[in-house]
């Protein structure tokens, strides 16, 4: 029998060793979930979300249990595993309030005895693959209401997430939900292979660049409904009349924050020379009091990276900029082992031939650039393969809209940062990605419009 061996970042030692899938174990459960749909799709949409809502309440009444899970098996600080079992709920809130409304039929025209409607129909069995750095809200932004609407789901779970992914599973059938209608698979990238494989009518995926494009070409012929919620290289500008220390303070929390493991991390700064040196000053002093340890801490704000070969990444980015003429003003460098450490870093007198302001980090590291104005900031903001979001930091509303309606990104941010609401879709353009998740259009993302025409006789 396969087996996934789930390892603790922060020690390297070995939590469990759970059984696999197989191909043949997912074609099964891909057969039970095709089986399974139509009756979950039948039951009164009340029912449907009266699951949701019993889901609701099994994450509060386990929510430091849940939290302890995330932590030992991805390295989340505790703090931060909490705030996003937190965060969830008003999630939830918002799909429990908004489902009906989101998919109700429309009667779009009514004459002399000709009715035209619009009905939202599930689109059926969808996979959802997804990424480790936040568990609970990637897998659910799909998972909830795909099956709000009447879907059923089968659900891959990061390796290195897998054990939140099975509690996920767990407290919705405990919650009402039928086990072939949400179904999760156990395995790494091999399960995510033979899980494309099957057939399911839409495909939902949340992880790397690299992985999306392979997903894309896989299932490409098959012309499925296809989402992919990529990485990001998510820039922020910082105008001259900003408050270098309240946007220091603000964007060290959005360059580090989850150990700089966001998709939407703040991950290049671009500072107006005229407050640079002050911005960086408070910047660095900002990091400093980040304390980095033991995930369990409730003290700790940096944590280990979840996966070991980003060490490298982070290493080689940092000895590149290094090279060409970057300064490292903190850390730099990997830590001590056991576990995957790598120093809260800052670095100046960084450019664009620097892969540090060119390929995603994914790390607790940041490199700020002086720029002269705000056309010099636009150009290097859209110098970029990627668009998921992008900031501006000024006093003055009108200058941010008239920057950041230049901007490529998904999502646009004035005086905040590495934010996602429920209320608002969250998407990507370019390579971070296509189609969306969250806000009323998240819900019908996993419904397909079917027209009515209807004559009466007579
Ligand atoms: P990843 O691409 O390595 O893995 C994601 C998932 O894909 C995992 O479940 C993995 O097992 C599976 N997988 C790997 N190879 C596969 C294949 N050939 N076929 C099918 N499935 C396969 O990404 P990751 O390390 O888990 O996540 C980090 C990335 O995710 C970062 O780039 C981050 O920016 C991005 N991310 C984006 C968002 C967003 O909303 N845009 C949210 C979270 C994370």
């Amino acid at each position: 029998m396969n087996t996934l061996k789930i390892r603790n970042p922060a020690s390297g030692e070995l939590v469990i060793a759970l059984p696999a899938d197989d191909a043949r174990s997912v074609a099964v459960k891909a057969m039970a979930a095709r089986a399974a749909q139509p009756a979950w799709a039948a039951w009164p949409l009340a029912d449907r979300l009266a699951c949701l809502r019993a889901f609701r309440a099994g994450v509060v009444a386990e929510l430091d249990t849940l939290a302890t899970i995330m932590t030992r098996e991805t390295g989340k600080p505790i703090r931060m595993a909490r705030n996003e079992l937190n965060g969830l709920l008003p999630r939830i809130d918002f799909f429990l309030a908004e489902c009906e409304r989101a998919i109700a039929p429309e009667t779009v025209y009514e004459e002399s005895g000709l009715r035209e409607q619009i009905e939202h129909v599930p689109l059926g069995v969808i996979a959802n693959i997804s990424a480790w750095n936040y568990p609970w809200f990637v897998g659910c932004n799909v998972i909830l209401p795909a099956l709000a609407t009447g879907n059923a789901v089968l659900y891959k779970p990061s390796e290195y997430a897998t054990l939140s992914g099975l509690e996920i599973a767990r407290l919705l059938h405990e919650a009402g939900v039928p086990r072939q209608a949400m179904c999760c698979l156990v395995g790494t990238g091999e399960v995510g292979t033979a899980l494309l494989a099957q057939d399911v009518d839409g495909v939902f995926f949340t992880g790397s660049h690299a992985t999306g494009q392979r997903i894309a070409e896989s299932v490409g012929k098959r012309f499925l409904k296809l989402q992919l919620e990529l990485g990001g290289k998510d820039p922020t500008y910082v105008c001259e009349d900003a408050d270098p220390q309240t946007a220091a303070e603000s964007l060290a929390d959005g360059a580090m924050y989850n150990t700089g493991q966001s998709c939407c991390s703040v991950e290049r700064i671009y500072v107006h020379e005229a407050i640079h040196d002050a911005f960086v000053e408070a910047f660095v002093r900002a990091v400093g009091a980040f304390r980095m340890g033991d995930p369990m801490s409730e003290d700790t704000y940096i944590g280990p990276l979840t996966r070991t070969p980003q060490l490298d990444v982070l290493a080689a980015q940092v000895a590149d900029a290094r090279q060409r003429g970057a300064k490292v003003l903190t850390g730099g460098r990997v830590g001590d082992g056991p576990g995957n450490w790598f120093e809260p870093t800052v670095l100046v007198g960084v450019d664009h031939t620097m892969e540090i302001m060119r390929e995603e980090s994914f790390g607790p590291v940041i490199g700020i650039q002086k720029v002269r104005d705000d056309a010099e900031a636009v150009r290097l903001m859209n110098d970029t393969r990627y668009g998921l979001t992008a900031g501006v930091y000024t006093r003055d509303e009108t200058r941010a809209r008239r920057i950041l309606s230049q901007v490529h990104a998904g999502s646009v941010y004035w005086n905040c940062c590495d934010r996602v609401s429920p209320r608002l879709p969250w998407s990507g353009v370019g390579d971070s990605g296509v189609g969306l998740t969250l806000s009323k259009y998240g819900i019908q993302t996993f419904t397909r419009p079917k027209a009515w025409h209807l004559r009466s006789a007579g």
